[in-house]
C-alpha cells in the first residue's frame, strides 16, 4: 500500500489532502502543530496517524518523521504543505514575524523533506509536493514575508528536482490562488466578494481542488512530470 507524509494536516488544504489521499487507498501520516481537536477528529474519520510537531523546528520534524517512518514503514510520497500567512507592510513586520513565516513555510519543507529522503533515495522512487502560492509566484503587497517564502519554495522545488531526479524522485509545485479555508478568516465578507470578482472563474477555490491535484501528482500519470509548478487560481493573478 502506498503511504505519504503530509504536514498541516490538522486544517484547510492539509486535511483535505489527508482525506483524498486516504479515500484513495494510500497509507496516511500527518503532522500537525495546535489544532488538536481537528486532528482527532480527522484522525476517527480516515484512521490517519496524527503527529503533533512545529514544523519549524528540526528537532520536532525529524522525531515526528522517524515515528512517521516506523509506522507506515517507507514513505512513497511527502506534501510539504504546513503554512501560515502574514499581512503587514515590510517596515512594521518585526525580526521574530519574519522569521516565522520563513521557518514555518520554508524551512518546514527543508526540515520534513531531508528527514524523509534517504528512504526515498534508498528506494529510487518518490514524490514530493510543495504546497507554495500565487503570492509565490507574483508577490502580494502586504505579504512581502509570506510572498518570498512562497517564491523560496518554488526555487527549492526546481533545484530539488534537479538534485534527486537520477534517484527517481519527482519534486513538483502546487500554488494556489485564494482558497476557502480558515487562513481567509482575516477576510471579511467584502473583501471575500472581492476577490471573487477578480477571479475570472468566479469563485474561491476549494481545499478539494488542490488537494485532488497533490494526489495526481503523486500517482502514475504524473511519473514524468518534475521541477513544475501548477496555479490553480481561476485565472486570478495580480501583477
Ligand atoms: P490553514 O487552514 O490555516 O491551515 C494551516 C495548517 O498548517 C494547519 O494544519 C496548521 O496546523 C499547520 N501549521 C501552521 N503552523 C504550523 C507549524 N508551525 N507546524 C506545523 N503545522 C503548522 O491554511 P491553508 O489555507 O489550509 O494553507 C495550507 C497551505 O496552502 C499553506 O502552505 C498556505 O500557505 C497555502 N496556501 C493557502 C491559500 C489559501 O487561500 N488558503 C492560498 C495559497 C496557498 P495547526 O492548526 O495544528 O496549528
Amino acid at each position: 500500500m502506498r503511504t505519504v507524509l503530509i504536514t498541516g494536516g490538522s486544517r484547510g488544504i492539509g486535511a483535505a489532502c489527508v482525506r483524498a489521499f486516504a479515500q484513495a487507498g494510500w497509507r496516511v501520516a500527518f503532522l500537525y502543530h495546535s489544532s488538536d481537536s481537528d486532528a482527532k477528529a480527522l484522525v476517527a474519520a480516515t484512521g490517519a496517524l496524527a503527529l503533533q510537531a512545529d514544523v519549524g523546528v528540526s528537532a520536532e520534524v525529524n522525531l515526528a518523521a522517524k515515528q512517521a517512518l516506523s509506522h507506515l514503514s517507507h514513505i512513497d510520497a511527502l506534501i510539504n504543505n504546513a503554512g501560515v500567512s502574514l499581512t503587514r507592510q515590510l517596515q512594521d513586520t518585526t525580526d521574530e514575524e519574519w522569521r516565522h513565516v520563513l521557518d514555518v513555510n520554508l524551512s518546514g519543507a527543508f526540515y520534513a523533506t531531508r528527514a524523509v529522503l534517504p528512504g526515498m533515495i534508498a528506494r529510487k522512487s518518490g514524490r514530493i509536493v510543495n504546497i507554495s502560492s500565487i503570492w509565490g509566484m507574483v508577490g502580494g503587497s502586504m505579504e512581502v514575508a509570506y510572498s518570498a517564502a512562497k517564491a523560496g519554495l518554488l526555487g527549492f522545488t526546481k533545484a530539488l528536482a534537479q538534485e534527486v531526479g537520477p534517484s527517481g524522485i519527482t519534486v513538483n509545485a502546487i500554488a494556489p490562488g485564494a482558497t476557502r479555508t480558515d487562513m481567509l478568516n482575516e477576510f471579511d465578507e467584502d473583501a471575500l466578494r472581492r476577490i471573487e470578482q477578480e477571479t475570472p472563474l468566479g469563485r474561491l477555490c476549494e481545499p478539494m481542488e488542490i488537494a485532488r491535484c497533490a494526489l495526481w501528482l503523486c500517482g502514475e500519470d504524473t511519473a514524468m512530470m518534475t521541477g513544475q509548478t501548477i496555479s490553480i487560481n481561476g485565472s486570478r493573478v495580480i501583477a
